[in-house]
């Protein structure tokens, strides 16, 4: 059951049902200073979940996984670090993975049109083949260019208000700078940028060949 609190402030936090055990994890504490949001590519948090368990260490993970419901997730404890950005370059000894809380939110990603449908737009398996929505149905995707694509899964109002609870929660936890990068660079890949960043950043600032958060991300449902 999720756990909750009397701190109307404080976040409704499941943090148990989709749990990774440790050894999952480092189990090493770290001061934190940046939030960086992830996407995962995927329909679920517990696919996410399943996706990571069994990898032991070295794990590929995030501390907080958002569903779609709103549901926030807690797979690690915050304070604690796994691997999330993948960052080769200008990341010694994992420092950016380690500074910082990852949050994925669950959200398929990219879509693309389908082949023989035009009014059809698809997601990621069986190369873009699988169906998500209507052209006709505005209200699930984002229309933009980023990084050569061009339609983008919407997230739901429930999923924007917890990652907004939660990420207020974690600045006044761990004392991060609540502040976004500058609105004409938070598209932008420029490591050595977002390599001296302190505050809420996304996975496309750390590299060039990710697309989240993307432009169905509306940084305004923040409250910053
Ligand atoms: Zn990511």
């Amino acid at each position: 059951m999720p756990t909750t609190s009397a701190n109307p402030l404080t976040p409704v936090i499941d943090r148990t049902t989709l749990r990774l055990p440790e050894g999952e994890y480092v189990n090493q504490t770290v001061p934190k200073d940046l939030i960086v949001l992830h996407y995962t590519a995927g329909s679920s948090a517990r696919s996410v979940f399943n996706t990571w368990i069994g990898q032991g260490s070295g794990s590929v993970a995030t501390a907080y996984v958002v569903d779609l419901d709103g549901t926030i997730y807690e797979f690690f404890p915050p304070g604690c670090w796994a691997y999330h950005l993948g960052m080769k370059e200008r990341n010694p000894g994992w420092y950016h993975d380690r500074r910082s809380i990852g949050i994925e939110m669950v959200n398929v990603g990219p879509l693309r049109p389908d082949a023989e449908r035009a009014d059809q737009l698809n997601w990621w398996p069986n190369d873009y083949s699988t169906p998500y929505c209507l052209t006709s149905e505005t209200d699930q995707y984002t229309r933009g260019v980023f990084r050569g694509c061009r339609y983008f899964a919407n997230f739901p109002g429930a999923q924007f208000e917890s990652v907004q609870s939660l990420v207020d929660h974690l600045c006044r936890e761990y004392k991060i700078p609540r502040v976004l990068p500058p609105r004409a660079r938070r598209d932008e890949y420029d490591a050595r940028y977002f390599c001296g960043f302190q505050g809420i950043a996304s996975h496309q600032n750390f590299r060039p060949d990710k697309f989240d958060v993307g432009p169905a991300w509306d940084w305004s449902r923040l409250g910053i």
